[in-house]
């Protein structure tokens, strides 16, 4: 049996914060392979070593002095090492930093020292081996992660190491170059090592107990999420709920590996669990509300438009030309809606419009701005009647109007378009209605 454990850079901060993962890690011998971010903020307005590392190295890159930028990053190390009172310094990594700063080595392998030191630091603290993600984590010619070099490397080198530290966040291209993941992507080698051990779990340890059922920003102390599916995930994270990078779901959804997301501050909380399938009901008929705003339609209306072949394709098409992705498409007999971002579209429209003309000849075009997408998704409402009319009921009753209504075929989700403005409303009037009052 084995777990990873994967901790973000909140967690590892301060000198404070690396104690309470070491007992989280030493409470159960299972935690055998520890993927770290690099130290995040100690308090509010602080910075991010992985934004000092940016910063430091545009000055390298711009011929400018950078020795100040350096040292304050590895004070920020220096700082841990002393408050574990470790016998390790890191006088000669950061010489090697240096040089290739100088060098200009890129800002991927800049950015990269981050978790590579803060690697350094784990494993000596814990007294586990460090393997540096260059050599185990893969990415081909173009620049796209090699799962499958991946897996055979890294999977060979973890069946030798029982207990080991694996840095976030970079691995290398088939010249040796480091190169990162994006943003937040500690999270997916996090992934990566789980599938590569077989992981019976990979936990990921953050400053939240999980997954909320909505934005606290909008609910006031909105209940937790206990258990999720990664289908329920991906159409709530791509609607703007964020805890946990994308690309992390892929690896271990494929391995059916559970990822279980923690909170170092509250180690006794269960957190949310992220699996594939489950017969656990959640506690409501709905799992979780998401959405965004800023969004815009465009209305094509042409008589007999169902009769004509092609005219989904052709109206597509114009968007497709003039590179802007869709969202969604609700239609009718003779009209035909296309949601889309509206700050992509902005700088666009006249084009997308004259191509609409080109291709399909409508009767009218007429474009609405400032909306908004919420998604209500829930593998509950399957087996529920009337959840629609609910979620209906209770906007009317807000006075919210509603521009559009999408439900997908597997249930799991409904997506409803309302006005910018209406959008708080709206999201209270639904998170009422299935969580508070459970009517
Ligand atoms: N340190 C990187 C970042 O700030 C990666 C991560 O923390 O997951 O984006």
């Amino acid at each position: 049996m084995s777990k990873v454990v994967k901790f973000g850079g909140s967690s590892l901060a301060s000198a404070e914060q690396f104690k309470k993962v070491g007992s989280i890690i030493r409470a159960d011998k299972e935690r055998k392979y520890v993927v770290p971010s690099a130290p995040g903020k100690r308090f509010k307005d602080d910075t991010k070593v992985t934004d000092m590392l940016y910063e430091c190295y545009d000055l390298a890159e711009a011929g400018k002095d950078f020795k100040a930028a350096l040292k304050a990053i590895k004070e920020r190390y220096e700082e841990i090492i002393a408050g574990l009172q470790l016998e390790l310094s890191l006088d000669e990594e950061f010489k090697v930093i240096e040089k290739n700063f100088k060098a200009k080595l890129g800002s991927n392998y800049a950015a990269s020292r981050g978790e590579y030191l803060n690697g350094i630091i784990m494993a000596s603290y814990l007294g586990y081996e460090f393997i540096d993600s260059a050599t185990v984590i893969f990415f081909d010619e173009n620049g796209d992660f090699d799962a499958d070099k991946t897996n055979e490397v890294l999977s060979a080198k973890l069946t030798e190491c029982k207990k080991a530290v694996v840095p976030g966040f970079y691995g290398s291209l088939p010249d040796g170059t480091v190169k990162t993941f994006s943003r937040g992507g500690s999270d997916v080698t996090g992934s990566i090592v789980a599938k590569a051990c077989k992981a019976d779990v990979y936990e990921n340890w953050t400053d939240v107990s999980g997954f909320l059922i909505a934005d606290p920003r909008i609910i006031e102390n909105p209940r937790g999420i206990e258990v999720i599916t990664y289908r329920e995930l991906r159409e709530l994270s791509y609607m703007g709920a964020t805890v946990l990078h994308e690309d992390a779901i892929f690896p271990v959804r494929q391995e059916g590996i559970p990822i279980n997301i923690r909170n170092t501050n509250a180690p006794e909380d269960n957190g949310t669990w992220i699996v594939g399938s489950t017969c656990q009901k959640s506690k409501y008929v709905i799992t979780g509300i998401a959405g965004k705003k800023g969004f815009c339609a465009v209305n094509i209306e042409k008589d007999m438009m169902n009769s004509e072949i092609g005219f989904g394709r052709r109206v597509l098409q114009a968007f497709e030309e003039n590179g802007i992705s869709f969202e969604h498409v609700p239609s009718g007999i003779d009209t035909m809606t296309v949601f889309v971002h509206q700050d992509e579209f902005m700088h666009k429209e006249q084009k997308v419009v004259a191509g609409l003309h080109r291709l399909v000849n409508p009767d009218s075009i007429d474009i609405e701005a400032d909306l908004a997408l919420i998604a209500v998704v829930g593998r509950g409402m399957k087996s529920t009647r009337g959840t629609a009319g609910r979620i209906f009921s209770a906007l009317a009753h807000s006075n919210v109007n509603v521009k559009m209504i999408d439900q997908g075929s597997s249930e799991l989700n409904i997506i409803i378009g309302v006005a910018n403005e209406d959008f708080e409303t709206a999201i209270k009037a639904i998170y009422d209605i299935f969580v508070i009052t459970k009517l």
